[in-house]
């Protein structure tokens, strides 16, 4: 993988026309599918609704979101409405959240986003455009990227080293089985591993699954029994492979 971009783009007058085709340009030139031994991803030849690359070889869509700010906390995306259907029915795309230099020409962060990490907690409607605004009332929305675990940002640049491409394969690899569990019920699971990613510790007890009752209320508040709740997706992201239990209430989280 080449971190420049190519800096051969005459003709564009616009600098967003131009950061377009080089952030383009570069992936085309650079990825490779995480979800499969796809050495390429290719543009979308279909012009299909945010899906900028496919796989050529598994169809896995992919949606770039490039910026020259570093990855922050969150990331604009398209209309909330299509946001929210997409996650519901299960056919939003891999998100591919990429930070570059334009005066550098250098890509410095890629990240990849695999859908089944979205749920409806990481989409946060903005607010409607103004009246003036020549779409007015739209609403955007933003990917937050808080509200997605880290088990689900997975690295393939930091900043400006490319990362092992059998370490993003193998994590990809594990975020299938998420896709087994309803969109409807796959917001608890997701959450509730944000939250014990927040602990900051690897092995945590269920005492302190419990503690994050308050978090997991505020995300999910027509839900009553949320220990009950916490003890069953446990056992949910235990089957998925992203904690085991030591016995005695203790329990230990994948390493990142
Ligand atoms: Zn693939």
């Amino acid at each position: 993988m080449n971190l420049n971009l190519d800096s051969d783009v005459l003709g564009y007058k616009s600098l967003s026309q131009k950061a377009r085709v080089l952030t383009e340009g570069w992936a085309a030139n650079n990825l490779y599918c995480p979800a499969c031994p796809s050495n390429h991803v290719v543009r979308e030849p279909n012009n299909r609704e945010a899906v900028d690359f496919v796989c050529p070889d598994c169809h896995a869509p992919f949606q770039l979101k490039a910026s020259r700010n570093s990855i922050g906390r969150k990331i604009t995306d398209a209309a909330y409405e299509t946001m929210k259907r997409a996650v519901l029915s299960d056919r939003s795309p891999n998100l591919l959240i990429m930070h570059y230099g334009i005066d550098a020409l250098k890509i410095f962060d890629v990240l990849v986003v695999p859908k089944h990490f979205l749920s409806l907690s990481a989409v946060e409607p903005r607010k409607p455009l103004a009246l003036t605004a020549r779409r007015a009332g739209w609403i955007g929305c933003n990917i937050v990227l808080d509200n997605v675990p880290p088990d689900g940002r997975i690295d393939l640049v930091k900043n400006s080293v490319v990362c092992p491409s059998a370490d993003v394969r193998a994590k990809f690899r594990l975020s299938r089985g998420l896709s087994n569990i309803e969109t409807s019920k796959r917001g608890w699971v997701l959450d509730l591993l944000t939250a014990l990613r927040s602990l900051n510790k690897i092995e945590f007890t269920l005492g302190e699954a419990y503690g994050l009752e308050n978090t997991l209320s505020a995300l999910h508040p027509k839900n009553r029994h949320v220990r009950e709740k916490i003890r069953q997706q446990l056992q949910v992201l235990r089957d998925l492979g992203y904690l085991t239990f030591l016995g005695g209430g203790d329990y230990r989280l994948k390493s990142l």
